[in-house]
């Protein structure tokens, strides 16, 4: 892939690769757009084949992130860093502080967090050397109970949208892994007195759990998940989950869960879903309650206001939907059009100079 032709296709600002002598760290930190604020991405690490894969897969996970931002009325680009090595064996706290340091040097064109691989602790060594980390012990906590707050709020903008009423009582519904999100989302589902829900899972303690604590939940086997004759199918597992094998089977007018990059590919299967009459709540719109929540560390965090801002996925959705029916586009284009719209009419905005004390 040529770098350079790719970042100007897609608008890119940054691509750094870097690399720390003492401790081998090597990675690279891709800033999408900061039209709207600074970069806010993850940091994650994976065992990539080669530096060819690193690139391209940070190129698109910063992408995503300024979409996300965007769509959650943040004011934050998007970027991402991808830390190459096996995450069983570099990491130390040598390792995170001298990539905490490095994070220092891009003067907080970019903010990191936690990802695949990297922990609170982890944060906490970064924080050693930069300003600029979030998700960090004592703060804003765990995000999944906020990423599936705004989940169950999304839901019951997709049924107000599809069936004229959000009351969860009326609707059956099947969840697909209760982890993390899952657990929470059935949790609110149960408090909100959903009429019945079945969920599936591969990880015989989350089974157990479900079965222990909410007995009247139904669990069903994997692959009978979407095929059930439920209102709402809830994907909070796996990505690309929704394909050309799965989407046929669905009996559900409403697909919302938690679960990224869904879609196996976004514009075949998004109008597949579309065209069968279905409402798939876009998964960058609906599961951007962990990052709202964790947003609120730059300011002075305080639960009762992020949980406010979660809430707000509520309108954001029904207002994506107008604009999938208005354009007669699928819902996640329909998303990306609201994200751009964003980006656009605050990036005017901010084009003429008014000083402020606190920027
Ligand atoms: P998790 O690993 O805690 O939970 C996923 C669960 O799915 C696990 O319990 C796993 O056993 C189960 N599972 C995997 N394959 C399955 C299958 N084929 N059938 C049934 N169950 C299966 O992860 P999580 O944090 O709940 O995240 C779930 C999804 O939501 C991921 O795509 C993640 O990227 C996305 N997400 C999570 C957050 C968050 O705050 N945790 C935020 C945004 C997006």
């Amino acid at each position: 892939m040529n770098k350079f032709d790719y970042m100007e296709r897609y608008g890119y600002e940054q691509l750094v690769y870097f690399y720390d002598k003492t401790t081998g760290l090597k990675g690279i930190t891709c800033i999408h757009d900061t039209t709207l604020g600074p970069a806010l991405g993850g940091t994650r690490i994976w065992n990539y084949a080669n530096e060819e894969e690193a690139a391209v897969d940070v190129l698109r996970l910063a992408r995503g992130m300024t979409y996300k931002a965007a769509a959650a009325g943040l004011n934050l680009g998007g970027g991402k860093t991808v830390l190459i090595g096996d995450a069983s064996k570099i990491k130390s706290e040598a390792y995170f502080r001298a990539f905490g340091r490095y994070v220092q040097s891009l003067n907080g064109r970019y903010i990191t967090a936690e990802d695949v691989n990297t922990s609170t602790q982890d944060m906490e060594y970064i924080n050693m050397e930069t300003d600029y980390v979030v998700g960090l012990a004592g703060k804003s906590g765990n995000p999944s109970p906020f990423t599936a707050l705004g989940v169950f709020h999304g839901i019951r903008a997709a049924l107000k949208h599809k069936h004229g009423t959000d009351d969860v009582s009326k609707f059956t519904f099947a969840v697909q892994g209760c982890g993390q999100t899952g657990y929470y989302l059935i949790n609110y589902l149960v408090e909100a007195k959903a009429k019945k829900i079945y969920f599936t899972e591969i990880n015989p303690k989350h089974i157990e759990r479900m079965k222990n604590e909410h007995p009247e939940v139904e669990f069903v086997e994997a692959d009978k998940i979407f095929g059930l004759d439920v209102d709402v199918i809830s994907p909070c597992a796996l990505g690309a989950v929704l394909n050309d094998d799965t989407i046929p089977q669905i009996k559900a007018k409403v697909i919302a869960g938690s679960a990224n990059n869904v879609l196996a590919d976004e514009d075949r299967h998004g109008n597949m879903i579309k065209d069968r009459g279905i409402l798939y709540a876009p998964d960058f719109v609906i599961n951007a309650g962990g990052v709202i929540n964790v947003y609120h560390e730059l300011q002075n965090y305080n639960k009762v206001n992020a949980t406010k801002d979660v809430e707000k996925i509520y309108n954001r959705l029904l207002e994506i939907f107008k604009i999938s029916d208005e354009q007669n586009i699928h819902t996640q284009e329909a998303a990306k059009v609201f994200a751009r719209n964003r980006i656009e009419s605050i990036g005017k905005v901010r084009s003429n100079y008014i000083p402020r004390w606190n920027v």
